[in-house]
């Protein structure tokens, strides 16, 4: 069976490249009917944000990506936290320096910064790796503390198969005899995720290509322990576009990155998410752009994945979101748009009305505060804002008699119904002998005080109501005197 996990640290906030290696590696597992696994990654003690695990957990259930074995929910092969797995990777430490692979290293902090000083490029230089026997049990006794570093072969090289980016190799004498276990017990994530991994059955390893060059290491510790590798999905990195043009890897300075900031701006997840897929991945034999979780779940595969960089672009995820919006069914964009209405709403206004017309017009549901504030209440504008050509109007005379005309009318339409209204102010157009577009527009701008509206003049009448739609044509009357 195909198992695969997200292992993310629990840093902060859930950036959108994680979200994109969570659902990566979902796929994977789900394609195949396999079983995805959440891990927390949290040995890094200095590196810990307090809520960062929550915010990791929401994200995931917003965006419907489930996990089968994970912290708050449990499974066979738990705990799923690494800090409460300590001893399992002491354990672990122990047996590979009995498979002579691993070594206890007691050079003291001095000692190293001064190696350090002395060269700050060719790392540890192994001091410790041919301590006899004897030597090490003296100072386990001496009680000295210690790290566990791992033993590098020193010739040769070590290669693995990515199932992105194929063969990689690494000659031996550039791997460092890195830390397993560090002096306060704790795993490095070099050997935590290995142990992990293989204790958690995880036969996929997805995640970014910023691993791609030390999985030789990780590899090493596999044969090691003469246990089965997994397979490798390295994923390719993710770009921003910069003001100049180039690109450069994916930060806040590209704009908002975390996907809690994006679902605050008025990002559907299920927008994210589809947009995300395809963020490095591409669709075989498929037109469409538009895919579920449940329809990449189906067409999915790792072959489809690519290994050069994708370049995140703000103005296409925004395109798909107007897309996913436009297509809710009314009550669901209600709900949704509901948190980012801050204006107050006046009694006289049809709200349902004014969404269905808004709904289409929107690109994220933040933009709804700003594109209903004319519905709510009229802005000054200016009179010139009548003035058009293609509907020839060139001078203030047809405006007045058009809205005098349908003032009088609308007074005495009881029904603010869009189709009604539509009717009446045909006799209008019809009395006066001017086209229908002619007098839309001129109505248009005196209920709006805008060029560009979301809906015609009738639509808008129906969600402002004959009163307020009366004295907006009052107020563009006065200003035509
Ligand atoms: N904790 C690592 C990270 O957040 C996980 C890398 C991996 O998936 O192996 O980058």
């Amino acid at each position: 069976m195909t198992v695969t996990r997200f292992a993310p640290s629990p840093t902060g906030y859930m950036h959108i490249g994680n979200l994109r290696t969570a659902l990566y590696s979902y796929l994977v597992a789900k394609h195949d009917g396999g079983k995805f696994i959440l891990r927390i990654e949290d040995t890094d003690r200095e590196r810990l944000v307090e809520g960062a695990t929550d915010v990791i957990i929401s994200t995931l259930k917003l965006t419907d990506i489930v996990y089968d074995e994970g912290p708050n929910i449990g499974g066979p092969n738990g705990p799923y936290v690494q800090s409460e797995r300590k001893e399992i990777y002491l354990e672990y430490a122990r047996k590979l320096i009995d498979l002579g692979a691993a070594y206890y290293c007691f050079c003291s902090k001095e000692r190293l910064e001064k190696l350090h000083e002395s060269d700050s490029t060719s790392g540890y230089d192994r001091h410790c790796r041919n301590l006899t026997k004897e030597e090490v049990e003296a100072n386990l006794k001496a009680g000295l503390p210690y790290v566990i570093r791992q033993k590098m072969p020193l010739t040769g090289t070590t290669s693995y198969y990515d199932e992105v980016f194929g063969e990689i190799s690494m000659k031996n004498e550039e791997l460092q005899d890195q830390i397993l276990i560090k002096a306060d017990g704790f795993p490095t994530y070099n050997f935590c995720h290995v142990i992990d991994d293989h204790l958690m059955g995880v036969t996929h390893v997805v995640r970014g290509s910023e691993y791609l060059t030390s999985t030789p290491k990780y590899v090493l510790l596999y044969d090691a322990f003469g246990w089965e590798r997994p397979k490798y999905v390295h994923l390719p990195l993710l770009m921003g576009k910069n003001e100049d043009g180039s690109v450069s890897k994916l930060s806040k300075r590209h704009g908002a990155v975390s996907f809690q900031d994006l679902v605050n701006d008025g990002y559907l997840p299920e927008a994210i998410i589809n947009y995300i897929a395809l963020l490095g991945w591409c669709p075989k034999n498929n037109e469409s752009e538009f895919f579920s979780l449940e329809d990449l779940k189906k067409v999915f595969t790792i072959d489809g994945i690519s290994k050069s960089p994708s370049v995140f672009d703000f103005e296409k995820l925004l395109w798909f979101n107007g897309e996913y919006i436009h297509k809710l069914d009314d009550e669901k964009f209600l709900s949704l748009v509901k948190p980012f209405v801050k204006t107050q709403i006046p009694d006289n206004l049809n709200y349902l009305k004014m969404m269905q017309l808004l709904k289409t017009r929107i690109s994220k549901l933040s933009e709804i505060d700003d594109k209903m504030s004319f519905f709510v209440s009229l802005g000054d504008y200016d009179k010139e804002l009548f003035l058009n050509k293609k509907n020839k109007i060139s001078d203030y005379g047809i405006v007045k008699d058009i809205l005098t005309e349908a003032k009088s009318v609308l007074s005495a339409t009881d029904n603010f119904c869009n189709d009604n209204l539509f009717s009446s102010l045909l006799t209008v157009a019809e009395k006066l002998g001017v086209k229908t577009g002619t007098l839309m527009w001129c109505v248009r701008i005196a209920v709006s005080g805008l060029l560009a509206t979301p809906g015609g003049a009738t639509e808008i009448m129906e969600v402002i109501g004959k009163k307020e739609s009366l004295s907006r044509i009052d107020f563009a009357l006065n200003k035509l005197i």
